[in-house]
């Protein structure tokens, strides 16, 4: 069993495994003509369940071949041009290099003794991030697993330096479309249910801030503390992007910290040409960024930056065995110190890489054609008496709903289009997501692969508008 040691005397065994499965991506990718199989969870677990996992194969290649029809066969496939559902990306080849790397060198960034150079690379890379930003020299950060963990971590320094001991005092506000996360971190930090004050969005789905101002006064004048506000740069649903200078105004009007979630809008760090849209999140205290949602980074690869480094002891916490305290006067870098996590992945390489390779102005131009279609693909919908679209797009989502010319009851055009998208799952043939706006059922777009066309959203819309008319004609006949 030593022979699968990745060690010195393994290097044939290594190279042979790793490009036998590489190989076994490339045909894939290469044959793959649809995004999904269209499989359904009760045709594939009968082929999961029937491995049997105390009855090794003892070779890799037919480990690979069974791995075919557990998993190969029917994964969704997220570099296809017709997967527009959520905020998947596309991944770029110097990032799936350096998470190859990552894998077999194996460091965990929690100790420079685990780590050495991996620390001064994710350091580095922090330093890039908040410069991008604009937070000035204080600033700090850590990678963190996802923008759920960065939101959490911002919001416990915003807890422990809020102005009050008093948790049942504490109030954040967040748009009624920020993130799901912020409720479950006020959640996980004992907060009480209601303290996510939920701020109500223009037409443009951005944070009302005339609301917001009277939030906070009232908030004060109920004798509670306003613990944070979040700002949100590219919601999830329609990629809208709060008034930063505004909130940051506010935010130090009533000495409130203020965080910038913007685990999608952060492409926008790299653009070429629509930086200015973050123009105010220099003013965060603590800003969520998703590498792996707009920097075309394989799964996972995010950062927490704060403006104020010195918050992030915070998270800190000393154990002899890992980071004593002495190695803080010592002046040994442990990221442990900063960070939720204890052991952890060295994601830093793929980003790392990625701009060593293709660098920032290479990874922005990316971003900006996903960014430029979707303003298109929004010209085609409003064009497009068949749909009701939603906003129109600051990054790349398309919020839209099929409306048949002869309108009926709103809940059957809820349901038609409800029926359109699992009829195109089930088909294989494209990917959307879906959402509510109000009460009413709607359709998503996250357009996030340069290689997806207009033509394919045209497609992509007709086969919508067929399903969803297969659907009213089948309620028709079943009524008459
Ligand atoms: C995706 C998303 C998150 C959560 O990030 P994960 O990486 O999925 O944990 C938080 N906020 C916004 C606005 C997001 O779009």
């Amino acid at each position: 069993m030593r022979s699968h040691l990745l060690n010195d005397t393994t290097a044939e065994l290594y190279r042979s495994s790793v490009t036998e499965g590489v190989e076994r991506v490339a045909a894939k990718l290469a044959t793959t003509t649809r995004p999904f199989t269209g499989v359904t969870p009760d045709a594939l677990s009968p082929t999961v369940d029937a491995v049997d996992l105390d009855e090794p194969l003892q070779d890799t290649i037919a480990a690979l071949d069974e791995l075919e029809d557990v998993y190969l066969r029917d994964a969704v496939y997220f570099h296809h041009p017709r997967y527009l559902a959520h905020l998947n990306c596309p991944v770029v080849i110097p990032a799936v290099l350096g998470e190859a790397i990552l894998a077999a060198v194996n460091s965990s960034l929690d100790t420079w003794d685990q780590s050495a150079g991996g620390t001064l690379i994710e350091r580095k890379l922090i330093d890039w991030t908040t410069g991008r930003i604009g937070l000035g020299p204080a600033a700090d950060g850590v990678f963190t697993s996802g923008g759920s963990q960065s939101n959490l971590q911002a919001l416990l320094l915003a807890r422990e330096e809020a102005k009050s001991r008093d948790l049942s005092k504490l109030r954040i506000f967040a748009s009624e479309v920020s993130h799901f996360s912020v409720k479950k971190s006020a959640t996980l930090l004992g907060l009480d249910p209601q303290s996510v004050v939920s701020v109500p969005v223009d037409r443009e789905k951005r944070m009302q801030t005339v609301t917001l101002a009277e939030e906070l006064r009232r908030c004060r004048e109920n004798g509670l503390v306003p613990m944070a506000v979040v700002a949100t740069a590219g919601t999830t649903d329609f990629g809208s992007i709060d008034p930063l200078p505004e909130i940051a105004e506010l935010c130090a009007q009533y000495d409130t910290w203020m965080h910038v979630d913007a685990a999608y809008g952060c492409g926008l760090l790299v653009s070429n040409k629509n930086r200015d849209r973050l123009t105010g999140i220099e003013r965060a205290d603590s800003v969520t960024v998703d590498y792996h949602k707009s920097f075309f980074q394989p799964v996972s690869s995010s950062a927490i930056l704060v403006r104020d480094g010195a918050t992030l002891r915070h998270a800190t916490y000393h154990a002899e065995y890992l980071n004593p305290r002495r190695t803080v006067a010592e002046r040994i870098p442990n990221q442990v110190d900063k960070s939720l996590q204890t052991t952890r992945r060295f994601d830093a390489l793929k980003l790392w890489l990625t701009l060593r390779v293709m660098g920032a102005k290479g990874i922005g131009s990316l971003f900006d054609e996903v960014c430029d279609l979707a303003y298109e693909g929004w010209q085609l919908l409003a064009a497009d008496p068949r749909f009701d679209v939603v906003v129109e797009p600051n990054l790349s989502t398309l919020v839209y709903r099929y409306i048949p010319a002869d309108a009926t009851d709103p809940t059957e055009i809820d349901r038609a289009n409800l029926h359109a998208r699992k009829a195109l799952f089930a088909s294989g043939d494209a990917v959307v997501a879906g959402t509510k706006v109000g009460d009413r059922q709607y359709l998503k777009f996250t357009l996030l692969n340069p290689e997806t066309t207009l033509d394919d959203i045209s497609a992509v819309l007709d086969l919508i508008a067929g399903h969803a008319e297969q659907y009213l004609g089948d309620t028709l006949d079943r009524a008459s």
